[in-house]
């Protein structure tokens, strides 16, 4: 058998229909896959079956969010294997039911996806819930969770059959328990009870690493006692000293500790990561998203006319679109608008104009993501559209279920909409999916982002905008610092230099906010028909389009991380130090340029 590349992911996006996904992280894997199984790379996934799905979420007249879990059927979508797998979780042998999915590519070529499941009546009735809920539970069930997917998913892949991993990427910390789990068969096979510097050597070539946030809660830690328990393993012990950091094991310092080769997701995410993570070598490849996937269908009936090969060869949109009429693409770009406009209308009874200038925001809710920053001041909004030309506005997003801060940004922003009543329409969509991520990112006239830098590591759905021919108005992180050719492909908030404290930051985010929409975008929208702003989605499209997406991030994984020769110089242990969301004060925008 091949030689194959095992991706590994606490959570895919595979389809609105195959709910085991939560968001940002899911839907990059997915699109990976997508891009993977295009390419015909020999690349298999490994992942977890939450059998609950992640949350339906409906949001009442105040705005406060419901969650329920989504059931849905595995055997409607996935195919069950006949191997089993067994894990120890807490000294209990947890048996594993295996599923698959194949990832189809434009090509005809696929790449499976296997899926760990713990639903056997042969389990502990507790064991059997282990597998249903993505996030959920305590440490104890996040660790477990862990176990499955790291050190199950070793087992399962030899249990298929694949007995050539050329490399293993662990696509976050979650699954870094995979490493022990290497480490124990080199243990075993060489009849020895402790670890060699050989054995680290070689683990190092064997994984890879990438890294998706520099917010502490997205760094898992568990209380290296509470972890010794659960998981019993003599290589952990044997490496105590090197991991262990505040009597804590930190899965990010596990993954980076074994991984020879470590990205982060974006260039300014890459140096905030050397930063955060005390390492020189960490290096960046930039997400994408997977344009076949994410282009409307009305767009794509023109990229087919005038830029025929298009899915084999995203890159081609980069010349030839710029010879589309610009009302080509603004047509194009209306049909999938009323497409939004009809799912708004029958989703939350409420009326657009198609005539109107439409800025889209849908992003999980958390506290850095500031989804509340555009109605900071309302009568501004007001004036603006007096004076400037009138706009709408379609939002959406999740909360974590125990993000309590993230729950009440969404009511504030339900209550502001409320204040704005007869001035501008403003509707909040429930249950922010791929579904409704693909109508709302193509369907909008302008993207809006404003996350707090340096905290968003790159941000996708401004890409999937881009593809669609909507422009970014973003604050200057992420994706959007190699993005942004101001008035070309957008147009920014703020310069990216961190001020004294997050108040004023916020006060001049906002305040820049507003000015661009008054002073720029929108008369660009309005004046001479448009055209001015049909350019500045026709270059989005050329520019951005066809970099920032999938082919390309795993072209770059291929070169970089899966196909080049391992590092023979392992990265040298670095001083373990806790891992803290950075204070934007000490990062300057100068860090990128
Ligand atoms: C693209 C997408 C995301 C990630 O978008 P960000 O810009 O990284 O926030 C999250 N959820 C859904 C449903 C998406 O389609």
């Amino acid at each position: 058998m091949k030689e194959i590349i095992a991706y590994f992911s606490m959570e895919i996006g595979l389809g609105a229909e195959v709910p085991t996904y939560s968001g940002g992280l899911g839907i990059l894997a997915g699109d990976t896959l997508r891009a993977a199984a295009d390419l015909g790379a020999p690349v298999v996934a490994v992942t977890l079956l939450n059998r609950k799905g992640y949350f339906h979420q409906t949001l009442t007249l105040d705005g406060t969010q419901e969650e329920r879990p989504v059931l849905w059927e595995p055997s409607r979508h996935l195919q069950e294997l006949p191997q089993r797998v067994a894990v120890e979780v807490f000294g209990r042998r947890v048996l594993l039911r295996l599923w698959t999915f194949e990832v189809l590519g434009i090509g005809g070529r696929s790449v499976p996806v296997y899926f760990l499941d713990s639903n056997l009546p042969e389990n502990d009735h507790k064991d059997q819930g282990l597998t249903d809920h993505l996030y959920g539970g305590d440490a104890h069930y996040r660790l477990s969770q862990e176990i499955i997917l790291g050190i199950g998913g070793v087992r399962a892949l030899k249990a298929l059959g694949y007995h050539q991993v050329r490399r293993y990427h662990m696509n976050e910390g979650h699954s870094s328990l995979l490493t022990l789990e290497l480490l124990a068969d080199r243990m075993r096979s060489a009849g020895r009870h402790y670890v060699t510097a050989d054995d680290e050597r070689t683990i190092r070539r064997q994984c890879v690493f990438t890294t998706h946030t520099p917010v502490e809660a997205g760094h898992d830690q568990f209380d290296w006692a509470v972890a010794a328990a659960v998981i019993a393993r003599m290589e952990l012990d044997s490496i105590k000293d090197k991991l262990c950091h505040q009597d804590r094991l930190n899965m990010t310092h596990l993954a980076l500790h074994f991984s020879g080769y470590t990205n982060g997701v974006s260039k300014k995410h890459g140096e905030v990561s050397r930063m955060l993570l005390n390492r020189s070598n960490i290096d960046a490849i930039t997400n994408g998203v997977h344009a076949a996937t994410w282009v409307a269908d009305s767009m794509q009936r023109v990229f087919d006319q005038y830029c025929p090969g298009w899915r084999q060869d995203n890159m081609l949109l980069r010349r030839q679109v710029l010879d589309i009429a610009a009302q080509e693409i603004w047509k194009a770009h209306l049909e999938t608008k009323r497409h939004l406009l009809s799912l708004v209308e029958e989703r939350a009874d409420v009326k657009l104009d198609e005539r109107i200038f439409t800025i889209g925001f849908a992003r999980r809710s958390t506290a850095y993501k500031r989804n509340d920053l555009v109605f900071d001041d309302l009568d501004a909004l007001k004036r603006i559209a007096q004076k400037a030309g009138a706009f709408q506005l379609v939002f959406a997003g999740k909360a974590h279920p125990r993000d309590e801060a993230g729950k009440q940004m969404i009511r504030r922003v339900i209550e502001a909409m409320g204040r704005l009543k007869g001035d501008l329409r403003a509707v909040y969509l429930p249950n922010y999916d791929i579904a409704l991520g693909k109508a709302i990112t193509a369907g909008c006239d302008l993207w809006l982002n404003n996350p707090q830098p340096p905290l968003e590591a790159s941000g996708t759905s401004g890409m999937k905008a881009a593809l669609n021919g909507v422009p970014s108005l973003s604050t200057l992180d992420g994706w959007w610092l190699e993005g942004c050719f101001e008035g070309l492909t957008g147009w920014a908030i703020g310069s990216g230099e961190a001020t004294s404290d997050h108040e004023t930051e916020r006060a001049r985010d906002a305040a820049s906010l507003y000015q661009k929409l008054e002073k720029v975008i929108i008369p660009a929208f309005y004046e001479n028909g448009g055209r001015k702003y049909w350019n500045v989605m026709r270059q989005a499209i050329a520019i951005n389009g066809s970099y920032f997406n999938a082919q390309r991030m795993l072209q770059e994984y291929v070169a970089k991380a899966y196909f080049c020769e391992a590092p023979d110089a392992p990265q040298a242990p670095q001083a373990i130090r806790s891992i803290k969301t950075p204070d934007p004060r000490m990062l300057s925008r100068s860090l990128s340029n």
